[in-house]
């Protein structure tokens, strides 16, 4: 479906080259745990799997067939009951195209956004990544994808046996379609690309947005996470919400005062990346702060 789709990338505004992933997958027999029903893949990008008495909820598929199927592998060594439920934190690739490789019966489950936003985009970055390196041409060979089996608008709560998961749309901050999951009682929040440990937030284009990514992390701090597990990067616990919402805030207050006094936004981005690299010179991907900066120039009036 998405394939016959693939649009020229003339004229894109997608800038990931600031950002390049590591190029590997989901490592095979590296399952760990993170409480009594969770379970953490870190790899890229990290997975998540929570193990109910009935059902099993696996949460991203890695890039492609080849991650897909070593995610479903350890999936199936963890998995108590037969249901096998499986969701997407976002569309892009590394998350969401590995569905072929999970069994027939997978009931695959997304927000409504996300999946209108996968079918407009999906192909363009599939393209994209496919372009990027031969590994990942690779991995994103003869794609199946195929329409979910649920959606939802807001919330929907799964009921996995002795455990909860809910998974959660609040609106557009990495994509238009960001899913959270908060398993309760584990006090488990997987975050996708929205919280993460010292990561500047990635705003690969348009449809990225830092008052909505704000929004966001005020709606989650309530709900005081135990652990969370990041798409990227290390695991932390829930204090890596307010951390995250500090560099934010401090980005945007920065780049609303220069857009006030007409600074153009290339001279902002570079000023605001210098001057966030000496404040948090431990956060990773700095060289995402421009794409920021221009998302906060956008919705500033
Ligand atoms: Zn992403």
């Amino acid at each position: 479906m998405l394939l016959a789709k693939i649009a020229p990338l003339l004229g894109c505004t997608i800038a990931f080259a600031q950002n390049p992933p590591a190029p590997t997958g989901v490592p095979e027999n590296a399952t760990q745990r993170v409480s009594e029903h969770v379970y953490a893949i870190l790899g890229f990008p990290n997975i998540g799997i929570i193990v109910g008495n009935r059902a099993t909820l696996v949460v991203d598929t890695g890039m492609g067939a080849p991650n897909g199927a070593i995610v479903a592998r350890e999936a199936a060594k963890l998995a108590k009951g037969p249901m096998l439920y499986l969701t997407t934190t976002h569309f892009h690739p590394e998350h969401a195209s590995g569905v072929q490789a999970f069994p027939a019966n997978t009931i695959l489950i997304r927000p409504a956004v996300q999946q209108d936003e996968m079918e407009k985009h999906g192909a363009e970055f599939v393209q994209m990544f496919s372009s990027r390196s031969a590994l990942y041409r690779e991995q994103l060979k003869d794609l199946q994808l195929r329409p979910p089996d649920l959606l939802f608008d807001r919330e929907l709560k799964l009921d996995l046996g002795g455990i909860t998961a809910r998974l959660m749309w609040f609106g557009p901050g990495h994509t238009q379609g960001d899913e959270l999951i908060f398993v309760e009682p584990d006090s488990v929040l997987l975050s996708g690309d929205i919280v993460e440990n010292k990561l500047v937030p990635s705003m690969p284009n348009a449809d990225a947005s830092a008052k909505g990514w704000l929004a966001i992390l005020d709606k989650i701090a309530p709900l005081h996470p135990r652990h969370i597990i990041p798409d990227h990067g290390t695991l932390g616990d829930g204090s890596l919400i307010a951390q995250e919402h500090t560099f934010l805030s401090d980005l945007q207050t920065r780049a609303q005062d220069l857009k006030r006094q007409n600074i153009p936004v290339e001279e902002a981005g570079r000023r605001i990346e210098a001057d966030l690299k000496t404040k948090y010179p431990d956060w990773g991907s700095s060289a995402a702060i421009p794409n920021a900066v221009r998302r906060v120039y956008a919705e500033t009036q």
